[in-house]
Order: structure tokens, then C-alpha cells, then sequence
């Protein structure tokens, strides 16, 4: 009889406890910011209406400075302007790169140029990923210009600096095809391995063209990485630009065709198309890249393809970098990770071997941390 009543108390608190359990987290989920869910930037135009909400990702290595209490009432950022971008990155360009220039400096200084020193800027060219053609090309002109030069003490600087330069190529267009014709948005598409940084450079991009009062809206063609699509719902979110999706290990070329057809509907300038990074073969990636193209030119003209290179993977990224060009006409090299490696020599390397130009680089996790690549300010970055 005791027995049976401490049972029916047990079975009465539990219950009281699981009540008011289930009453917090009812009012926990009608507390979630109109933010975390789906409503705010899918304006039903995805491709599932059933994707799953898009959660709040503190973690979320695209957007460091998130905090984990999501703000009540969710307010657009103001993107950073491209002009201020150039000033605040390229104390980060000069970090991470400026040992290759002083080192040069410090070698074309000594006192005697012998055959030591010669092979000594070599190594420093060659380690920072210039490649052996350009290091060559770029020694045997330096060695003619100090032997030229040399009777009127040259200045090393200066001969250094015009040097480098002209390996850089200062008079690549470097301009990115961001608008259409006839009343068309243009289509920019972003191609690249997993990892390179390609979904962080779509809301980056997304972000420049937000701050130059561009109408966006972005693609996440990368179908196979549920993260890809969830981190580029919030980079747009941040910024106030449409994200269309489609389900998980759905068709990309599908999502590109919707993106673009609800830009072209929309009137927007810009579409942006995340792309599936998988190098598993070849044949495999020239059929999708290949389909996404043929399908997005059926409504438009794609005006941009971006290959999205880790400036860090030196050798690997150029063998990334060759595939890619093979299965699709690469328009302009995006160089990321630029602030984590004194590789900045790939920039020679990777404009030689594709024929394409640079025309951005990344400097960093933060939303506004990639810029318009300038080969002056490149140089000057590396010269300290
Ligand atoms: P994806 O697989 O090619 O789409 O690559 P993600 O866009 O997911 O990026 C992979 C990782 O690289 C993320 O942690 C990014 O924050 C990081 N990343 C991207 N660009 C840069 C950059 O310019 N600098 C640094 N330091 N990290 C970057």
C-alpha cells in the first residue's frame, strides 16, 4: 500500500515536470527570432518548399563575428565599400607576403652578386610558388639590370619593383562581368574544389555587389554539402539577398536554372551560382559543370566564371586549377587564403598557366575580406 503510494506521487511529479517541460520549449521555439527561420529571405521562390529552416550558425566559420545570441530583430549589415577594403587588406597582404620582398631586397643588396646569391633568390622565388618559368624568366632579366645598371649603383627597390610587376601584369583586365545585356542579369559562376573557399567567396561577392547597390541574388548549386547551402542562406540573410535552394543531393543545374530564373523575373543585375567542388573525376565534373552552364544559358548568358584557388595548396592548386580550366572556360582566378600563406607567388603562377587573370583575392574569414586584386598594390605589399 506504501509502495503504491509513493508510485502514484512519483507518476503525479513527473508528469507536473514534463508539463511544464514541454510549455518552456514551446515558448523557447515561439521566442526564435524571425531570423533562424526559412520566412525571411526564401520568399517561397526555393526549389523545396519544404527545405529545412536555416538555423542560426554561431559556428559558422563564414561568419566569425556572429554571435551566439542572435539579435530579436534581424537587421541587414551595411557591406564594407571596395575602396576601404584596398587600404585595410593590404596590411594584411604585407603580412603575410612581405617576407618574400624583403628577402629579395636583402639578397639584391649585398655588396658582391655571386653565383651563391643568385641561386638564393632563386629558392626564395621558387618558395613562394612563382614557379620555375617565371622564377627563371624573372632572374635572368634581374641579372641583366644589375649588370646593366650596375656601375650606376641601381636602385634595387625600383628595379625589383618594375620587375615583379611586369610579372604580375599590370594590364590584365581585371574588371568582373557582373551585368547582362538586354535586359538580362548577368550570371557569375563560382567553380572550384571543396574547401578552396567557394561558397565564403559567393557571399563575399555577394556582399561587394550588395555595397555597389547591386540586386542580387545567389544560387546554392552545391547540392551535396547541406552546410554549403545552410552557409550560404546566412550569408545572404546577413546582406538581404535571395538564396535559392534545392534539396539535399538534389540537381545542381536545376537550382542554377531557378536562381537565375527568378533573377531574370526579379530584375536583378546579379546571379550568383555556388557550384559541387567534387574532383572525383574528370569526365564526371565536365558533365555537371558542363549541364549547369548549358541550362543556365538558356535564360541568360553566363558573364563570369570564377575558379576559386586555396592560395595555400601550392602545387595542388595549380593541378586543381588545370582540370578546371579543361572542363570549363574559366573567365577570372578568385586566389583565397592569401593572409594564411607566403605563397603569394601562385598569382604569377596560376595567371601563366591558365592564360586568366587574377581578379580577387581573399585576405581573411570576414565577411568583407576579399578584394579587388590591383597588381600595384600587390607589389608594394610585397616590398614591405
Ligand atoms: P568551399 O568548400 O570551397 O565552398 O569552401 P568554404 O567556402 O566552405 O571555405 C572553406 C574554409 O575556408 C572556411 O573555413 C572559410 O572560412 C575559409 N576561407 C575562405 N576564404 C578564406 C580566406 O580568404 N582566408 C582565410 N583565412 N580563410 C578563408
Amino acid at each position: 500500500m506504501g509502495d503504491l503510494l509513493y508510485l502514484i506521487i512519483g507518476i503525479a511529479v513527473l508528469s507536473v515536470v514534463a508539463v511544464a517541460g514541454l510549455l518552456a520549449s514551446g515558448r523557447r521555439a515561439r521566442r526564435l527570432p524571425p531570423g533562424a527561420g526559412t520566412d525571411v529571405l526564401d520568399r517561397g521562390t526555393t526549389a523545396t518548399p519544404q527545405a529545412p529552416p536555416v538555423p542560426a550558425r554561431p559556428e559558422a566559420p563564414a561568419a566569425p563575428e556572429a554571435t551566439p545570441e542572435a539579435p530579436a530583430v534581424p537587421t541587414l549589415e551595411r557591406p564594407e565599400g571596395v575602396s576601404s577594403r584596398l587600404v585595410r587588406l593590404r596590411q594584411r597582404l604585407a603580412r603575410s607576403q612581405g617576407g618574400l620582398g624583403r628577402g629579395l631586397l636583402a639578397l639584391l643588396s649585398r655588396d658582391r652578386l655571386d653565383e651563391d646569391t643568385w641561386e638564393s633568390v632563386e629558392d626564395t622565388l621558387l618558395t613562394a610558388d612563382i614557379g620555375v618559368g617565371p622564377t627563371q624568366e624573372l632572374v635572368d632579366r634581374l641579372r641583366t639590370r644589375m649588370r646593366v645598371e650596375g656601375g650606376s649603383t641601381p636602385d634595387v627597390r625600383t628595379v625589383l619593383r618594375e620587375e615583379l610587376l611586369s610579372l604580375v601584369d599590370p594590364g590584365l583586365d581585371r574588371r568582373l562581368q557582373v551585368s547582362g545585356e538586354d535586359g538580362k542579369p548577368g550570371v557569375v559562376l563560382v567553380v572550384g574544389v571543396n574547401g578552396a573557399g567557394k561558397t565564403t567567396t559567393v557571399g563575399k561577392i555577394g556582399r561587394i555587389l550588395v555595397a555597389q547597390d547591386r540586386r542580387v541574388v545567389m544560387g546554392a548549386a552545391d547540392t551535396f554539402r547541406a552546410a554549403a547551402v545552410e552557409q550560404l542562406a546566412t550569408w545572404g540573410e546577413r546582406v538581404g539577398v535571395e538564396v535559392v535552394r534545392g534539396p539535399e543531393g538534389g540537381d545542381p543545374a536545376s537550382v542554377a536554372f531557378e536562381a537565375v530564373r527568378t533573377g531574370a523575373a526579379d530584375g536583378a543585375d546579379t546571379v550568383l551560382v555556388d557550384t559541387a567542388g567534387r574532383l572525383q573525376n574528370k569526365a564526371g565534373l565536365m558533365d555537371e559543370l558542363g549541364k549547369v552552364k548549358r541550362v543556365i544559358e538558356k535564360q541568360a548568358p553566363v558573364t563570369e566564371v570564377l575558379l576559386v584557388l586555396d592560395a595555400t595548396t601550392g602545387q595542388n592548386g595549380m593541378i586543381q586549377a588545370r582540370v578546371f580550366s579543361e572542363v570549363v572556360d574559366v573567365t577570372g582566378i578568385v586566389l583565397t587564403k592569401l593572409d594564411g600563406s607566403a605563397k603569394g607567388g601562385i598569382v604569377v603562377a596560376v595567371q601563366r598557366e591558365l592564360g586568366v587573370p587574377v581578379k580577387l583575392v581573399g585576405l581573411g574569414e570576414g565577411a568583407d575580406d576579399l578584394a579587388p586584386f590591383d597588381a600595384e598594390a600587390f607589389v608594394d605589399a610585397l616590398l614591405g
